[in-house]
């Protein structure tokens, strides 16, 4: 149990947060912040959910986020708690922001500079220039509108919908994001360079509202950032925070029933059987778990479980971590390889649900900017590879090692000569277990896809609709998936706890 003296009023009120991702975690904070009593419940023996660390052999592997777009959000906790960043965190810029790699062997790389942006494109592309142009300033009024108006604010009635819908009109919410990217520039590489973004936070492009064109301007406005140390380090600074504001954390704590009394969320009760009273209960927990499994026994009137079975869930992820005893110091920090078959291996993935042959991946390389994060001469890696979720009925125990061989033999003929001859460390994450230790329904690795008719008021609200005083932030609810997305759910339910359960009557 970590706990700190700094302790909030003896008659505050209480808040119970499940689960310490960084939409709990953030939530933990603004709220202790406030003045309220909280306390921070994970299962796990871990602060961070997703951003779970592994420490392998001397490597440390940040396990799931490392792109960090919104520092901004992450400097909000601290500065609104009287601290400054700075004290606890050292935030670097990324150059370039990504290197998309393709199978003919071409390749791309952007960062915020535009001129040389635009270099790049006309080198690949002389005639989509102008189109580039066009769509920054498109993804510029989507950002203007989608995240400064409408990720921090709550969509409780439909008439909140109703408001927004004349904008989203305006901004073709309608088009999907790779055809966002298709009006404005014609080459099939650029394509897939401005609209794989979808891809960070569980959607599909050839799915996912245009809306998600923003975030190609939160880059260019704010740039692309790592944390030294690796994410984990921000995990270990807000954790640090919440306990100097009188938060406890309570790891290897998980929550099997939240109480209910009259209607109303009146604390939890943890798989040891104690019980821990509150005034307002936040769950971080995946959304469709919390109804299905920690409020199994309560009439629900919207999320029933018939309900739940019907959303789309996002796709999943394989996750391999390694470590190289030799260095791979042309690799960027943040390489995308792009298949050919770029749609319609997204196809098998998303409406198939088939294991393809073919894979694009992320390729994470921490020690380009931070060589901390593995042994002297070495190089630290995770490779990220999307692949269909849970109800696929794929058997990860018997297919994990063959396509985990698959995934290491490409890299190793095709992008990392002698990967294989020079492995130090190695472990993997497989959709089965997004569905055991993180507890997420259907193995979805970002919860709820992120398709226009489950966004916004369409998604699970940020107040439950069904428990008073039951509150939800992170991925599976308003705004959604990703560390910006997430953050801003945090926010929200700081409005909607003060204003629903204020600290003083
Ligand atoms: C491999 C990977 C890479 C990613 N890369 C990026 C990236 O580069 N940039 C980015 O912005 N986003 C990225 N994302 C997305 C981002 O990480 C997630 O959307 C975000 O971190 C999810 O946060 P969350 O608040 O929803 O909580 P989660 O991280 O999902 O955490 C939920 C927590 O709840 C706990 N829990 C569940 N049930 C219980 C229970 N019954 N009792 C107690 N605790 C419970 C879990 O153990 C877990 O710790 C990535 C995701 C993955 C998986």
């Amino acid at each position: 149990m970590i706990t700190s003296n700094n302790a909030p009023a003896k008659d505050a009120k209480k808040v119970a947060v499940i689960g310490s991702g960084f939409g709990g975690l953030g939530t933990a904070i603004r709220l202790a912040t406030k003045g309220y009593k909280v306390t921070l419940l994970e299962a796990r023996d871990q602060l961070g959910g997703r951003a779970y660390v592994y420490r392998q052999d001397g490597f440390t592997f940040d396990a799931g986020p490392t792109v960090i777009t919104a520092p901004f959000l992450i400097d909000e906790l601290f500065t609104n708690a009287g601290r400054r960043t700075e004290d606890y965190l050292k935030i670097v810029p990324v150059d370039p922001f990504y290197k998309i790699e393709f199978y003919d062997g071409s390749s791309f790389d952007y960062n915020a500079d535009e001129a040389a942006t635009e270099a790049k494109i006309r080198q690949m592309s002389p005639g989509d220039v102008e189109g580039y142009r066009a769509m920054i300033r498109a993804a510029k009024d989507i950002f203007d509108k989608g995240f400064t108006e409408l990720s921090t604010k709550p969509f409780l009635n439909f008439t909140d919908m109703l408001k927004v819908a004349p904008d989203l009109i305006r901004l073709q919410s309608h088009l999907t994001v790779y055809q966002f990217a298709a009006r404005y520039v014609k080459d099939d590489r650029l394509r897939r360079v401005f609209s794989f973004h979808p891809l960070l936070v569980g959607g599909n492009p050839f799915q996912t509202t245009s809306i998600y064109a923003l975030i190609h301007h939160l880059e260019r406005e704010w740039g692309v950032h790592y944390a030294m140390g690796g994410t984990g380090a921000v995990v270990q600074a807000m954790g640090k925070l919440f306990g100097e504001l009188g938060g406890e954390t309570r790891l290897s704590t998980a929550v099997s029933r939240i109480l209910v009394k009259e209607g109303k969320a009146a604390g939890v009760v943890t798989e040891s059987g104690e019980t821990i009273q509150a005034d307002a209960v936040v769950s971080n927990a995946d959304i469709a778990t919390t109804y299905t499994k920690l409020l199994s026994n309560e009439k629900r009137k919207r999320w029933t479980d018939k309900k739940l079975k019907k959303m789309r869930y996002s796709m999943s992820l394989f996750v391999i971590y390694f470590g190289t005893r030799k260095q791979y110091p042309n690799i960027a920090h943040h390489t995308i390889l792009l298949s050919d078959h770029y749609k319609e291996l997204l196809s098998e993935i998303f409406i198939d649900k088939k294991l393809s042959n073919e894979f694009s991946m992320y390729l994470h390389r921490p020690s380009a900017t931070d060589p901390s994060m593995a042994p002297e001469g070495c190089d630290c890696f995770y490779v990220l590879i999307p692949v269909p979720n849970q109800q696929s009925g794929i058997d990860w125990q018997r297919e994990a090692k063959p396509f985990r061989d698959r995934v290491m033999q490409w890299l190793d003929q095709h992008y990392m000569p002698g990967l294989l001859d020079n492995l130090a460390t190695e472990r993997y994450f497989t959709p089965l277990d997004f569905e055991t230790t993180l507890r997420s329904h259907a193995g979805a690795a970002f919860s709820f896809e992120p398709i226009f008719t489950q966004s916004a008021w369409f998604r699970p609200h940020n107040h439950s609709e069904d428990i008073e005083n039951l509150f939800f932030a992170g991925a599976g609810t308003h705004p959604g998936a990703g560390m910006p997305g997430v953050l801003c759910s945090a926010k929200i339910v700081e409005d909607l706890v003060c204003q629903r359960i204020p600290l003083k009557v």
